[in-house]
Protein backbone atom coordinates (compact mmCIF):
# COMPACT_ATOMS: atom_id res chain seq x y z
CA UNK A 1 0.00 0.00 0.00
CA UNK A 2 1.13 3.46 -0.98
CA UNK A 3 1.96 6.29 1.81
CA UNK A 4 -1.21 8.09 2.39
CA UNK A 5 -1.70 10.12 5.48
CA UNK A 6 -4.81 10.60 6.94
CA UNK A 7 -6.48 14.09 6.46
CA UNK A 8 -7.84 14.52 9.85
CA UNK A 9 -4.70 13.26 12.09
CA UNK A 10 -2.03 13.61 9.41
CA UNK A 11 -0.65 10.24 10.39
CA UNK A 12 0.04 7.74 7.96
CA UNK A 13 -2.60 4.90 7.20
CA UNK A 14 -1.18 1.79 7.20
CA UNK A 15 -4.14 -0.84 7.06
CA UNK A 16 -5.71 -0.57 4.01
CA UNK A 17 -9.22 -2.31 6.14
CA UNK A 18 -8.74 1.71 8.35
CA UNK A 19 -8.56 3.39 4.86
CA UNK A 20 -11.91 5.30 4.12
CA UNK A 21 -12.23 7.35 1.04
CA UNK A 22 -14.95 9.68 1.09
CA UNK A 23 -16.25 12.18 -1.13
CA UNK A 24 -15.92 15.48 0.59
CA UNK A 25 -18.02 18.63 -0.86
CA UNK A 26 -18.16 18.05 -4.79
CA UNK A 27 -14.55 17.23 -5.76
CA UNK A 28 -12.49 16.87 -2.92
CA UNK A 29 -11.63 13.32 -2.22
CA UNK A 30 -9.79 12.18 1.05
CA UNK A 31 -8.28 9.55 2.74
CA UNK A 32 -8.83 9.54 6.56
CA UNK A 33 -8.83 6.51 9.42
CA UNK A 34 -11.83 5.23 9.88
CA UNK A 35 -11.66 6.31 13.92
CA UNK A 36 -10.88 9.96 12.37
CA UNK A 37 -13.55 9.51 10.06
CA UNK A 38 -16.42 8.60 12.54
CA UNK A 39 -15.12 11.63 14.88
CA UNK A 40 -15.59 13.18 11.72
CA UNK A 41 -19.21 12.72 10.61
CA UNK A 42 -20.09 13.79 14.36
CA UNK A 43 -20.82 17.28 12.79
CA UNK A 44 -23.74 17.53 10.47
CA UNK A 45 -22.65 19.09 8.04
CA UNK A 46 -19.69 17.00 7.30
CA UNK A 47 -22.33 14.10 7.63
CA UNK A 48 -24.41 15.26 5.28
CA UNK A 49 -21.69 16.37 2.15
CA UNK A 50 -19.37 13.50 2.72
CA UNK A 51 -19.85 9.88 1.83
CA UNK A 52 -17.38 7.02 1.58
CA UNK A 53 -16.39 6.11 -1.74
CA UNK A 54 -14.34 2.66 -0.87
CA UNK A 55 -17.10 0.42 0.16
CA UNK A 56 -18.49 -2.35 -1.49
CA UNK A 57 -21.51 -1.11 -1.63
CA UNK A 58 -20.74 2.37 -2.61
CA UNK A 59 -19.02 0.79 -5.69
CA UNK A 60 -22.29 -1.26 -6.08
CA UNK A 61 -24.55 1.78 -6.24
CA UNK A 62 -21.95 3.62 -8.49
CA UNK A 63 -22.09 1.10 -11.08
CA UNK A 64 -26.03 0.25 -10.98
CA UNK A 65 -26.80 4.27 -10.76
CA UNK A 66 -24.39 4.13 -14.49
CA UNK A 67 -25.97 1.16 -15.95
CA UNK A 68 -29.69 2.61 -14.92
CA UNK A 69 -28.99 5.90 -16.30
CA UNK A 70 -27.44 4.62 -19.53
CA UNK A 71 -30.65 2.05 -20.37
CA UNK A 72 -32.37 5.77 -19.58
CA UNK A 73 -30.69 8.04 -21.84
CA UNK A 74 -31.30 5.12 -24.42
CA UNK A 75 -35.06 5.39 -24.42
CA UNK A 76 -34.74 9.30 -23.62
CA UNK A 77 -31.63 10.40 -25.80
CA UNK A 78 -33.43 13.79 -26.22
CA UNK A 79 -33.98 15.04 -23.09
CA UNK A 80 -30.77 17.20 -21.57
CA UNK A 81 -31.74 16.74 -18.04
CA UNK A 82 -31.30 13.10 -18.68
CA UNK A 83 -28.11 13.48 -20.58
CA UNK A 84 -26.86 15.96 -17.58
CA UNK A 85 -27.36 12.59 -14.97
CA UNK A 86 -25.74 10.21 -17.62
CA UNK A 87 -22.70 12.49 -17.46
CA UNK A 88 -22.85 12.84 -13.66
CA UNK A 89 -23.49 8.92 -13.63
CA UNK A 90 -20.10 8.80 -15.88
CA UNK A 91 -18.50 11.12 -12.94
CA UNK A 92 -19.33 8.61 -10.19
CA UNK A 93 -17.13 6.10 -12.24
CA UNK A 94 -14.55 8.53 -12.81
CA UNK A 95 -14.82 9.51 -8.74
CA UNK A 96 -14.61 5.85 -7.69
CA UNK A 97 -11.34 4.59 -10.41
CA UNK A 98 -9.85 7.66 -8.98
CA UNK A 99 -9.95 6.64 -5.77
CA UNK A 100 -9.17 2.92 -6.12
CA UNK A 101 -6.20 4.00 -8.18
CA UNK A 102 -4.79 6.88 -6.08
CA UNK A 103 -5.45 5.45 -2.30
CA UNK A 104 -6.58 1.43 -2.52
CA UNK A 105 -4.00 -0.21 -4.93
ZN1 LIG B 1 -6.47 9.79 11.16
Amino acid sequence: MKNISCEKCLEDIIDKDDLVVINKGLFSIVPYHYKCYVEEMKSFYSSLLSKPINTRVSTIETIMLFCIMTIVRFFYSDSYLVIIFWILSILGIIIRLYSFFKYEK
